[in-house]
């Protein structure tokens, strides 16, 4: 049995506006109230866990006791079977010091290249969340949404690796499809649908 979140303040371990928009947004149907461990001054830890729940773990307990608070964090990335899952918890190391994820994305397609005409094309995302409490407490989950790496790049719509990815079953990549249509089967998706279900109390 998880722990049930029972606060209403929840911080967001990330110094990123958008991403703390996003979860605030995906946790507004039970009264949380998201602040930013960057509005709060916190020094953001050194991530050097070997797995998306390690990192997302010490991510949310840096701040969950830097905040005396309850915090949630994600970790996330893009991963190859015939790469042994990278680029992986280094999706965002690999667009270089400018975070072009051009870079990125010929960097994966010219790895798979030297791996033969017949390397698998089969890629994942991959979303961690970890909610951790001050006393040191913690809750994890993995999301993933499976397909197939497609090149050369398509569409405009979405970030990071999103122009490359063509979820199982689909034609049209993450970037050609609406973001409602893709939020609707991300990894990130997946791992806020576990983390609801664990520990937000829904009323039925
Ligand atoms: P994080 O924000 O440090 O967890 O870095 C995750 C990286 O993984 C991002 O910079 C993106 O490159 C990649 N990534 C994660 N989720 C997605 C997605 O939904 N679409 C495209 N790229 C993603």
């Amino acid at each position: 049995m998880a722990r049930l979140f029972d606060g209403q303040r929840l911080i967001v371990a990330s110094h990123n506006p958008g991403k703390v928009r996003e979860i605030g947004e995906l946790l507004s149907d039970f009264g949380v109230q998201p602040i930013s461990a960057g509005e709060l001054n916190l020094p953001e830890p050194v991530e050097d866990g070997d797995t998306f729940i390690a990192n997302a773990k010490i991510k949310a307990l840096a701040a969950a006791k830097g905040a005396g608070e309850i915090a949630l964090s994600d970790d996330s990335g893009f991963a190859l079977e015939a790469l042994n899952g990278d680029p992986g918890i280094y999706s965002a190391r690999w667009a270089g010091p400018t975070k072009d994820f051009s870079i990125a994305m010929e960097a994966v397609h010219q790895k798979l290249q030297e791996q033969g005409e017949n390397a698998s094309k089969k890629a994942a995302f991959i979303c961690a969340l970890c909610l951790a409490w001050p006393d040191g407490h913690t809750e994890s989950f993995e999301g993933r949404v499976e397909g197939e790496f497609s090149w050369p790049p398509r569409g405009e719509k979405g970030f990071g690796y999103d122009p490359v990815f063509i979820p199982q079953g689909g034609k049209l990549t993450f970037a050609e499809m609406e973001p409602s249509a893709k939020h609707a089967i991300s990894h990130r998706a997946d791992a806020f649908r576990q983390l609801i279900d664990a520990c937000f109390v829904t009323q039925k």
